[in-house]
Order: structure tokens, then C-alpha cells, then sequence
């Protein structure tokens, strides 16, 4: 009875940059719970790659894909999930790029406006649309992927066009919390520190991880399943009395 609440069978769950890192272990925990899960990224490769290692493991997903920035097909991919699946019931916002080494006076316009498109503007294109066919049904969960960087300025990275992108998510996840909360949608967050992925790899060096190694009350990053396994739980009902809360994956590190 107790963990049925973690079960997610015959939910639809869809995952923005499901395709690889973060997302593709979101993907995999929804989907071992029970959940039809639909990966969504822009890349089509990058979707098809993250199809495939799910059908490797015994999976069937369905890939599609999507720039999240582009608002119009964000609204026609969620028709065609709900055509196909006939509900969504759960999102995990979590496609997002990272940039940084740029100080904010120099920080040119193509840059705030890229990462805060993509990180921002799409997570809320995201959270609109496919929270519209939630709130229609009385009941989902979205889940959306921030950052300790929203928490913290992470000086030495330099990234401010980062960091105010990933606090807004915060933010964004608790307003639409309280204005859905009573129509049976839960929209919380997650924050995690830095995890291995591709996106690590591409803009954190050595330098920076010795002094963020140092600082991390557990000493060491994260791992994709590490998110992935709290994703789950705010997205399934087992955290049904949870929401507008953005959840710090990060081993310690903003707590002091
Ligand atoms: P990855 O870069 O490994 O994966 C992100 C995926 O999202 C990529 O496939 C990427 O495609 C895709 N994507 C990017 N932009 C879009 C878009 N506009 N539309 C659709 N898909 C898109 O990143 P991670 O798995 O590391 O990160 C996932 C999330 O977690 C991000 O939001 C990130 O900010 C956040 N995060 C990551 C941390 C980390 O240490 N890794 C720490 C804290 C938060 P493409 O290759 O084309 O860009």
C-alpha cells in the first residue's frame, strides 16, 4: 500500500533533454516506475541516443523532437503526446544549457538572452502547456530542473546569467505551486549540485572542481541518478503533499 504511491504505471511522463545526462536518468527512473515516458530534446541524434540506451535496459519510450524555446512547438508536441497517450501526467523540465566565464559587465546581449531562453522562458513554455492539460484532468506533477547556482552567486565561474536564470526557475516553481494548488497539479523544483554530464565536462575545470570538492560538506559531485531518484519521488504521488518546493540535491554545499 505505502509504495504504491511511488508507482507511476499507466502515467505519461514527459522529459525535456531527455536525451542524455540528467534528463536520460529521469527518464529511466519514471519509466522503471511504471510511467510511458517520452524524451524530448532538440537534437535528434541526441534523442534518438537516449531512446535507444532506454530500449537497451528493456525500456520502450517514445523520442521527440523539440526546442523548448520555441513556444508554438512546445504547444503542438504536447497535441501530439496527448493525441498519442490521451494524458500527461507528469514533466520534468529539465533542458538547460550552462555558459559561463563571461563577467557581467561584458556579458553580451545574445548570451543573457540564449541561456535565459532556454533555462527560463523554456522551462515556463514547458510548465504552461503541458501543465493546461494537468490542470484540465485535476492532476499532475511538474518537476523542474534548477540549480544550487540559483541559491548561491558561484563567483568564480562567472556565470550571473546562469545563476539569475536558475533562482528564477526557483522562483517560477513556487508561484505556479500556489496558483495550481488547489486544482490537483504539484510543481516543485530540484537543485542540484554539480552532477557528471556532458554539461560539466564542458564548463568546469580542474581548478574549479578542486576548490568546489573542497567546499562540499560529502566531498564529491553528484551522479544523474542521484537526481533522478528525487525527481521521481516529487513526481509520483508518494510526495503528494509537496509542492512550490525546490528540493537541494547538492551534498551539502548551500547549507552553510
Ligand atoms: P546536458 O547538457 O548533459 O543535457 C541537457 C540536454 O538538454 C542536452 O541534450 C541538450 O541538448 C538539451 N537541450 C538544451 N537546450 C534545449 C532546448 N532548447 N530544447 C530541448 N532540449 C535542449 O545537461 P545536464 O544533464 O548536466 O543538465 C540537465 C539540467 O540540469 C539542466 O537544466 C542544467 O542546467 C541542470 N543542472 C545541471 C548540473 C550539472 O552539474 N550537470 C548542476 C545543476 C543543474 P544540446 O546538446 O543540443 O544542448
Amino acid at each position: 500500500m505505502f509504495f504504491e504511491k511511488f508507482r507511476m504505471d499507466g502515467q505519461t511522463a514527459v522529459v525535456t533533454g531527455g536525451g542524455r545526462g540528467i534528463g536520460l536518468a529521469c527518464a529511466e527512473a519514471l519509466a522503471e516506475a511504471g510511467a510511458r515516458v517520452v524524451i524530448i530534446d532538440r537534437d535528434e541524434a541526441v534523442a534518438e541516443s537516449g531512446r535507444q540506451a532506454l530500449a537497451g535496459k528493456g525500456i520502450e519510450a517514445d523520442a521527440l523532437v523539440l526546442d523548448v524555446t520555441d513556444s508554438a512547438a512546445v504547444d503542438k508536441a504536447a497535441a501530439d503526446i496527448f493525441a498519442k497517450h490521451g494524458r500527461i501526467d507528469a514533466l520534468v523540465a529539465n533542458a538547460g544549457i550552462a555558459r559561463t566565464g563571461t563577467a557581467a559587465e561584458d556579458t553580451p546581449d545574445e548570451l543573457w538572452l540564449n541561456v535565459n531562453d532556454v533555462n527560463y522562458n523554456g522551462v515556463f513554455w514547458c510548465n504552461r502547456t503541458f501543465g493546461r492539460y494537468m490542470l484540465k484532468a485535476g492532476h499532475g506533477a511538474i518537476v523542474n530542473i534548477g540549480s544550487m547556482s540559483g541559491y548561491i552567486a558561484n563567483r568564480p565561474q562567472l556565470q550571473t546569467y546562469y545563476n539569475a536564470s536558475k533562482a528564477a526557475v526557483h522562483h517560477l516553481t513556487a508561484s505556479l505551486a500556489v496558483e495550481w494548488a488547489d486544482r490537483g497539479v504539484r510543481v516543485n523544483a530540484v537543485a542540484p549540485t554539480y552532477i557528471e554530464t556532458e554539461m560539466t565536462k564542458s564548463v568546469v575545470d580542474k581548478s574549479m572542481m578542486d576548490i568546489w570538492l573542497r567546499d562540499t560538506p560529502m566531498g564529491r559531485m553528484g551522479q544523474p541518478h542521484e537526481i533522478a531518484s528525487v525527481v521521481h519521488f516529487l513526481a509520483c504521488d508518494a510526495s503528494s503533499l509537496i509542492t512550490g518546493a525546490t528540493v537541494k540535491a547538492d551534498g551539502g554545499f548551500t547549507c552553510w
